[in-house]
């Protein structure tokens, strides 16, 4: 069934969108927030648990400290206030995923709060409210077994309690006015935006496709002129920074559709389907939940000193925003170079190979373009590639001394990704240097023109452009290895000297 949606543009025109985004941070801590469990990614299901995470009767919870400094550093990274004194209260509800039938979460005193984060998007600048960033507990994972893979139609569900106690921050915004038809895109950016900052902090790995940053889109539509908050619907199961906006746009249309034949937008929890990027309903949501909260006895208050929160706020980094226009000016690169370094996330590989030795422009040309073909050829980000940013910088050294030209440049490339050593070592070991020794260079060029009289005197009769085609038959030749520049010289002198 599918649903009527209205053209963008023309809801757009009566309606202003109010966004809501909820974001869940996965911190990448060694252990979890109240056991001493391993938190890796990937391991056996049920390998990971303890009394504490199983939520066994009894077991008592220990804060993590490394989780309470990164959701610090967090709020202070989006100008929250921090706050001197809080605590962790229990969120009641039963769900085969929580053994506990609680989740251990903040509620009405969050440890960061009343944010603000400044985003350019298109040229246009958006201040975001942040409502709140405050920790808790990731649940453990239902897999649920039959055809659909989802849990309508499953003939039963596996659990695994291995993400159950995973240190998360769940950092959510005011309700966004004023973006117009730019509502879809400053999402988007807003959460790259988050997920580019909390990198820079070190404190998760923020992989949307891996679950460990979750986004939660609220969208409503408030008629133009009126002031009165209109009904939002919360989509979730977005997992690109894609699918955010496609999500949003999908929503919006949705829901225009809805208020132009007089209808009522439903209050509820609606899912994103990558291949249609269309919304689907999910759970209603026109009652609150009452979960009652009630603050958790065996945890104390989390009471950070002022000392502490100040010495924290002396790490936090650079906005991104700001730290690439001093790149783009730094590596002279234009508006659209720097857009697609910056979406095939080569900003921070671009930057070690830079300060490895590397020109920028090289740096680029190898990153954006050979390595970056063979990543999505294996379906890898670029920083999963097994070669370096000082293995590019070696390369790139080797061309500008004229040891190796790019022909052979790439064939290095391929021979580091496949394990068999560094570039110096590999250029050594084949011998794939360029050949510039005058004579062996001279042989090669008399018999390539030997065999091609034609085009030898066209360039005989002064029509020199002809010679790209030789020089193309003497590095095919010579494996690649010619220095291009010497051999277009010779056929020249050779061709029409007197
Ligand atoms: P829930 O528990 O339903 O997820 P939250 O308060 O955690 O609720 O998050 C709701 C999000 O939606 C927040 O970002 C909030 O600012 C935003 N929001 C609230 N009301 C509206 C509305 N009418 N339209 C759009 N966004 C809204
Ligand atoms: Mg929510
Ligand atoms: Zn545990």
């Amino acid at each position: 069934m599918s649903d009527d949606v209205r053209d963008f543009d023309e809801v757009l025109a009566s309606y202003e969108p109010v966004l809501g985004l909820e974001v869940h941070v996965e911190l990448s801590t060694a252990s979890k927030m109240f056991c001493s469990c391993s938190t890796q990614f990937g391991a056996e299901p049920n390998t990971q648990t303890c009394p504490v995470c199983l939520g066994l009767p009894g077991s008592l919870p220990v804060m993590n400290a490394t989780a309470i400094e990164s959701a610090i550093r967090i709020g202070l990274a989006l100008n929250c206030s921090i706050a001197q004194q809080c605590c962790f209260a229990r969120k009641n509800y039963f769900y085969p995923d929580m053994t506990k039938n609680f989740q251990t979460s903040q509620y009405d005193e969050p440890i960061c709060f009343d944010g603000l984060v400044s985003l350019d998007v298109e040229g246009e600048h958006f201040d975001i409210p942040i409502e709140r960033a405050h920790m808790e507990e990731d649940a453990g994972k239902s897999q649920h077994q039959g055809s659909t893979g989802r849990i309508q139609g499953a003939d039963y569900s596996l659990m695994d309690y291995n993400r159950a106690g995973v240190p998360l921050i769940e950092i959510v915004t005011k309700p966004i006015m004023g973006t117009g038809s730019l509502a879809p895109q400053v999402a988007r950016g807003y959460v790259g935006y988050l997920r580019d900052m909390i990198r820079a902090l070190g404190v998760s790995d923020v992989r949307m496709e891996q679950g460990s940053l979750r986004c939660d889109a609220n969208v409503s539509l408030m008629p133009r002129g009126s002031t009165t908050l209109g009904t939002r619907t919360e989509t979730k199961n977005i997992n690109s920074l894609k699918s955010i906006e496609k999500a949003l746009t999908y929503e919006i249309c949705r829901q225009g559709a809805i208020l132009f034949n007089g209808g009522k937008v439903i209050q509820e929890t609606r899912h994103f389907h990558e291949d249609t990027s269309t919304t689907s309903s999910g759970r209603s949501k026109e009652e609150a939940e009452d979960y009652r909260y009630f603050p958790e006895p065996d945890l104390t208050v989390i009471a950070p000193s002022r000392g502490w929160v100040d010495q924290l706020r002396t790490t936090i980094p650079e906005a991104p925003h700001l730290r690439l226009a001093k790149l783009k000016t730094a590596w002279g690169f234009s508006d659209l170079e720097l857009r697609d370094v910056v979406a095939a996330d080569a900003v921070d590989l671009i930057e070690a190979t830079v300060a490895a030795g590397c020109p920028p422009p090289s740096a680029r040309k190898w990153w954006m373009g050979e390595l970056l073909r063979r990543a999505n050829a294996d379906s890898m980000e670029l920083y999963e590639l097994p070669i370096t940013a000082q293995d590019i910088a070696d390369i790139q050294g080797l061309v500008d001394s004229n040891v190796i030209n790019d022909k052979i440049a790439r064939k290095v490339i391929e021979a580091v990704i496949a394990g068999e050593g560094t570039p110096t070592a590999i250029v050594e070991d084949k011998g794939w240097t360029v050949v510039t020794d005058t004579d062996e260079l001279s042989r090669v060029v008399q018999s390539v023109i030997a065999d091609n009289e034609e085009i030898a005197t066209k360039i005989r009769e002064g029509k020199v452009q002809a010679a790209g085609a030789l020089i193309g038959q003497v590095m095919k030749a010579m494996g690649g290895q010619a220095d291009a520049a010497m051999v277009r010289e010779l056929i020249i002198t050779t061709l029409t000297d007197p």
